[in-house]
């Protein structure tokens, strides 16, 4: 299996979609994604879908991802809040597109998942990542504020803690909606204000917690 060419297709789909960030872009074609999936589905790595990876999780859709990581705008130096590690995949990108000087901290409530993606993180050598089990609903008080919040499950609203942890100016990504669907939100604080744009219908699996659909 040529993964490289495979990874490649990918990139060249996920630009036909519309994804123009470069540093995302070059994220997706550094991080492997088959480092990420379970044995089993080795061969679908590239395919641009969500997969399970067990205790009835999934690491996310890579255009998904995309979008979800081109609304952060992301930049070097970034100290960024992820709720939802999973697989560690989208922990790997960020770690990747904010460098050494950038942190991550991402939170996972399900302590396997959270330890496999911590291995893989660390095989991959990257420093900059802490993965931390907790409700992430909740944010991850100790670190805060960061300058940008990633969401990687379904809530039924922007959950305040997270708003509150978010820098003025940061920006927070997060699904909102019900079980079924939900509609991407790109929410920027400003002083007391939020600004938030909509970027389209998703399906994540559900956020645990005060903020579940
Ligand atoms: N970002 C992941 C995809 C995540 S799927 C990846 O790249 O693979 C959503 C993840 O959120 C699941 O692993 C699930 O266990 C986790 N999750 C659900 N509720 C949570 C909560 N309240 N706090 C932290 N993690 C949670």
């Amino acid at each position: 299996m040529d993964f490289e060419e495979a990874r490649e297709k990918l990139i060249t789909e996920l630009k036909l979609e519309g994804i123009k960030d470069e540093k995302v872009l070059e994220a997706f074609s550094k991080i492997p994604r088959h480092f990420f999936v379970p044995k089993e589905m080795i061969k679908e790595s590239y395919l641009n879908i969500a997969l399970p990876i067990g205790y009835g999780q999934t690491i996310s859709q890579p255009y998904t991802i995309a979008v979800m990581l081109e609304a952060l705008e992301l930049k070097k130096g970034d100290k960024v809040l992820e709720a939802g590690t999973g697989s560690g995949y989208n922990a790997a990108l960020i770690s990747y597109i904010i460098g050494k000087k950038g942190k991550l901290f991402t939170t996972e409530i399900v302590p396997e998942l959270a330890e496999k993606s911590r291995k893989k993180i660390s095989e991959l050598g990257l420093k900059n990542v802490k993965v931390v089990v907790c409700d992430g609903s909740l944010g991850y008080n100790k670190e805060k504020p960061y300058s940008k919040i990633i969401v990687t499950a379904a809530c039924k609203e922007v959950p305040p803690p997270l708003v509150k942890q978010l820098k003025n100016n940061g920006i927070l990504v997060a699904p909102v909606g019900n079980l079924y669907e939900q509609e991407m939100l790109k929410v920027k604080k400003i002083g007391k204000k939020l600004d938030i744009k909509k970027l389209g219908f998703f399906v994540f699996v559900p956020l645990k917690g005060a903020y579940e659909p």
